[in-house]
């Protein structure tokens, strides 16, 4: 495993798109695991109530766990909530459990209700290279909430019909997040997901992605593969499940990518 540059500082991710089923939720896992297997040290925030991202690394996410809730309403610290995903050492894990459920309401009452996570994430241990947060499928106030809380917003885009539908959307409301809250969030990353080389289709929302947001376009794209798809049943990304898969692969080569580009300047 080749080591990847650690970051001048570190780098905050909102992974984000208010589309379901669009690859959020494997890509946090996947490129989470590959920069820690890289020799960097990653920590991945679980901000959607379905816990899928905290399952799929193993990680407990039973009632009473101390959660990303807990975190956020204040009641515990990021570093009290975190713990060390089997896969990879280095990986630590913030699990969302069935109370974040109700947090979308709750904070609405809340002082301070868009960046208590922000405040949280101020006070991670120094040792993080990498904060990756999975959001839910929505634009509410857990999102609002990750995107107050970092400087870059990784969006998967699914390579299917309807792709780049809610985009627009989504792009405002970080406008509006960047005006009102966050004025240095900005989208620097988009991955291509669930390419299937085989279908025109795939072809012609990358090429209408890439002619979109030119360079913020990863190049390694990930293929639609049954191995990404069934890792998480075992609480494993699909580097430990199957390491030499396509899949595999290229969830490497984006992390590799994103490594890189974060010991550029950003402007
Ligand atoms: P989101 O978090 O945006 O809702 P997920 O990451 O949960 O999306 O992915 C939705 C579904 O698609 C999941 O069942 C997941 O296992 C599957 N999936 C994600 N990426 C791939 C892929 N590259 N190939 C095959 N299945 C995938
Ligand atoms: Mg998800």
């Amino acid at each position: 495993q080749v080591e990847l540059p650690r970051p001048r500082q570190r780098r905050v991710f909102a992974v984000a798109n208010q589309k379901g089923g669009v690859g959020k939720t494997t890509t946090t896992v996947n490129i989470g695991v590959a920069l820690a297997l890289s020799g960097l040290n990653v920590l991945v925030i679980d901000l959607d109530p379905q816990g899928n991202a905290s399952t799929a690394l193993g990680i407990d996410r039973t009632s009473g766990t101390p959660s990303s809730y807990d975190v956020l309403i204040g009641e515990l610290s990021a570093a009290e909530a975190i713990q060390t995903c089997p896969d990879a050492p280095r990986l630590g894990c913030i699990p969302a459990t069935i109370d974040l459920a109700g947090a979308e309401i709750e904070l609405v009452g809340m002082e301070e209700r868009e960046t208590r996570l922000r405040q949280a994430i101020d006070a991670i241990p120094a040792e993080y290279d990498y904060v990756l947060i999975d959001c839910p499928p929505s634009l509410g106030l857990l999102t609002v909430n990750a995107m107050t809380a970092t400087d870059e917003v990784l969006i998967p885009i699914q390579c299917e019909y309807y792709a780049l539908e809610g985009l627009g959307q989504l792009l405002t409301n970080i406008g509006l997040v960047q005006q009102h809250l966050n004025p240095t969030l900005n989208v620097s990353t988009i991955l291509l997901t669930m390419y299937d080389a085989r279908t025109k289709l795939a072809d012609q929302v990358a090429h209408e992605v890439r002619s979109h947001f030119g360079d913020k376009v990863l190049r390694a794209t990930i293929p639609r593969s049954v191995k990404v798809s069934e890792a998480p049943g075992f609480g494993q990304s699909v580097l430990t499940y199957d390491p030499g898969s396509r899949g595999a692969m290229s969830y490497l080569d984006a992390a590799k990518e994103i490594a890189e580009r974060g010991t550029r300047e950003i402007v």
